[in-house]
């Protein structure tokens, strides 16, 4: 062998080792923020990442980020945000693999708005299986389907989020959660993580309820 492809030949080695050395991270804590659109997963997300320390992960900032770059992915998301409908799930699944490979040395990950359906949540499981670091706990936040109206119409004011302003596409959001993402938490209840927390009121009386339950499995 020559030097150089010897020391090409090294190089690989040790950067794959290393790379399977840095993915095995047995004291991660990953979470899921679980709940309807509107329930409050972005609020509290901020908050709680800043108090954890904790890597943000939300496939709807991630998709709207492709879709601002107008990328392949973002364009192919965007048809079905625009109606209301789950993007498929092995657009999104591909992007939270990458988005988690990218971050292996987080403390942990706050998963929010993923997973969406029971394949998501399978794929989730998996791939936090090979880096040894499973989901802590699933916090599942309970709002009523007409303040959860009321706050989106509320954000379209501002937010300048295309599938907030119109009451239509947001009745067919909280539709596709019913439908097809309510069945996660029931995989998740299978392995006793979901915690079912109350959604309304202060902001920062919840962000207590969650920090007690968050404290409660660290
Ligand atoms: P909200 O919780 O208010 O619906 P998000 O920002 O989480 O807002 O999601 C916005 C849109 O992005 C969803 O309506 C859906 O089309 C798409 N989306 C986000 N996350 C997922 C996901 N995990 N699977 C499929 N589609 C998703």
């Amino acid at each position: 062998m020559l030097k150089r492809e010897k020391l090409a030949h090294f190089s690989h080695f040790s950067h794959s080792n290393l790379a399977n050395f840095a993915s095995l991270n047995l004291s991660m804590f990953n979470l899921i923020l679980f709940g309807p659109p509107g329930s409050g997963k972005g609020t509290q997300s901020e908050k709680l990442i800043l108090a954890y320390g904790l890597k943000h992960l939300s496939t709807g900032d991630l998709l709207r980020s492709e879709i601002a770059q107008q990328t392949p992915l973002g364009i192919e998301a965007r048809s079905f945000m625009d109606k209301g409908e789950l993007v498929p799930d092995e657009v999104v699944i591909g992007m939270i693999s990458s988005a988690i490979d990218n971050n292996s040395q987080t403390k942990g990950f706050l998963f929010d708005g993923f997973p969406r359906t029971p394949a998501q949540a399978e794929a989730l499981d998996k791939l936090l299986e090979f880096k040894g670091a499973p989901i802590a706990a699933m916090l599942s936040l309970e709002v009523g389907e007409e303040e959860l109206i009321k706050r989106l119409v509320k954000r379209g004011e501002t937010s300048g989020r295309s599938d907030d302003t119109n009451e239509e596409i947001i009745r067919a959001r909280l539709a596709e959660y019913h439908k097809k993402t309510t069945a996660v938490a029931d995989h998740y209840k299978v392995f006793g993580k979901v915690v079912n927390i109350k959604g309304e009121g202060q902001i920062d009386e919840i962000f207590k309820s969650l920090c007690a339950e968050i404290d409660a499995r660290m």
